[in-house]
């Protein structure tokens, strides 16, 4: 008998009071029974529409009804025939948006809480399978892909599956892009990432760090190098600026640089070589996902006060509904229909206030939501002594410049076609460097295609 309440099960988490002062994960995951009784809410419908709803085409009713029958590691596998970083996607995937948008159990109720099980069954494996996957026979080509974020290293594994000698090259000194360096370990803890990057090194991948193409190397000597065809999946990671006055002060990060400095280089320990400003007032400007990982991270690392300064309405903010959730909880301040329009430093330079004005909502614009409008004589002070900006990112524009032949668009994003060929022969792209920036899935499903579209291509060089 299906279970037939109308709610998901209830996540464990850590108590907002406690969670705000640490950085260990939030959300605490399904036990076992837990698991199963979310499982049996499903209805296994024939037509499968939550697989419709997801970017890699996981076969959702299969792993579900091997939830049902306990046979977790047999879920794993159903998973894992589609996506690479299911422990990744589990916790971070826009569920809402996307599989359980379509799940029947949604018309009258929540929908089955399908992130939660694919973390389960993910987090399951991961404890109790200790076989790492085995290299497969090499076919004696080579191929090199930049970047080893989600796109790129789902490129790499599964070019190195179909037996390819596959170098990965890597700008950070660590591998896993922005699953790294953006998103915090109390959302997804960094030995997740690292489980996958050795899956990766078991499968024969070879990640080198400390390589920036276009400055160490650059992709036509890569060519030179007996690479025959190249995956560029070098993200999104360069940040907009509101080019306001004060942008320049000391105290103002763009959200990229303060989470890099977090979680990449730990910059709140006292011995850390690059430290950041131990703030009490912080300002986050901007309402998306990455704006509310820098508010968070900033109530963390002990500031009294931190705003997210958003100049739409609480109902267009983009972020994800429960991340919002979460940092109200954890006591973070939303000062929406608000927009800075300069920040004030002190005669060192330091931030010591952001002038904001207070915004209305106007005739939709060309994105579909309520253009901010300033409301006259609004304008007012905010205390903080830290500004993160979080307004979005573009691609870095260093391997267009030094590669002949790659074209982009207007935002800097390479041109590649379905298969995400670009407009240079053997030379792919994929994840947020072709959409701007993006989802975690949809660079993995970038990734996978390319991986496919790379092997045909070789093969038919060969024959
Ligand atoms: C703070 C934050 C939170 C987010 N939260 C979510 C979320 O909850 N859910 C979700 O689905 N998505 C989220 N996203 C978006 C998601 O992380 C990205 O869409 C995804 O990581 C894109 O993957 P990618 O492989 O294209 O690029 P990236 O992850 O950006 O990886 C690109 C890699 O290429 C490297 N690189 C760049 N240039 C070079 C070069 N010249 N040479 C060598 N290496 C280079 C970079 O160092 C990086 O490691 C978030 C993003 C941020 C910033």
């Amino acid at each position: 008998m299906p279970n037939m309440s109308l709610k998901k099960n209830e996540m464990p988490v850590q108590d907002p009071n406690v969670r705000n002062k640490n950085f260990q994960e939030v959300a605490l995951g399904y036990t076992e029974e837990q698991a199963v009784d979310e499982a049996n809410r499903c209805l296994n419908c024939k037509n499968k529409p939550c697989v419709g709803g997801c970017p890699v085409a996981i076969d959702i009713p299969a792993f579900i009804e091997r939830v049902k029958e306990r046979d977790f590691e047999g879920a794993y596998d159903v998973i894992s025939k589609s996506s690479s970083l299911p422990a990744v996607c589990g916790r971070v995937c826009p569920q809402e948006t996307q599989c359980e948008s379509k799940c029947v159990r949604g018309i009258k109720g929540e929908p089955v809480a399908i992130g939660r099980l694919e973390r389960f069954v993910a987090d399951w494996h991961n404890a109790n399978s200790k076989e790492a996957p085995k290299a497969p026979a090499k076919n004696g080509h080579k191929c090199a892909v930049i970047g080893a974020g989600p796109s790129g290293l789902t490129c790499a594994g599964d070019l190195a599956k179909m037996g390819y000698d596959v170098t990965v090259f890597e700008a950070l000194h660590l591998a896993g892009g922005v699953l790294v360096y953006g998103i915090p370990e109390f959302r997804l803890p960094k030995t997740i990432v690292q489980r996958e990057v050795d899956n990766l090194k078991a499968l024969g991948v070879k990640i080198e760090t400390n390589v920036v193409i276009g400055r160490t190397i650059e992709v036509d000597e890569l060519f030179e190098q007996g690479f025959e065809a190249i995956f560029i999946g070098s993200g999104a990671g360069l940040p907009n600026f509101m080019n306001i006055p004060g942008e320049n002060l000391k105290g103002v990060y763009s959200a990229n640089e303060f989470l890099t400095r977090v979680n990449l280089m730990k910059a709140y320990k006292p011995d850390s070589d690059t430290p950041i400003k131990q703030s009490k007032n912080v300002a986050v400007v901007g309402g998306g996902n990455v704006a509310m990982d820098a508010a968070r991270s900033a109530k963390r690392l002990g500031a009294e006060n931190v705003y997210i300064v958003y100049r739409r309405s609480e109902n267009e903010l983009p972020a994800r509904k429960e991340e919002v959730e979460h940092a109200k909880e954890e006591g973070i301040i939303f000062k929406t229909l608000n927009n800075p329009v300069e920040i004030v430093g002190n005669v060192h330079k330091l931030v010591t206030g952001m002038k904001c004005i207070e915004m209305e909502l106007g005739e939709p614009d060309a994105s579909g939501r309520r253009r901010p409008i300033p409301k006259p004589d609004s304008e007012f002070m905010l205390d903080v002594d830290c500004v993160v900006m979080s307004i979005g990112t573009s691609p870095n524009p260093l391997i267009r410049n030094t590669t002949k032949g790659l074209e982009t668009n207007k935002h800097g994003c390479f041109i590649a076609d379905e298969n995400g060929l670009t407009s240079r022969e053997g030379v792919y792209a994929g994840g947020d460097a072709v959409t701007g920036a993006a989802t975690v899935i949809l660079a993995m499903g970038a990734g996978k295609t390319a991986a496919k579209a790379m092997d045909e291509y070789i093969r038919s060089k060969s024959n």
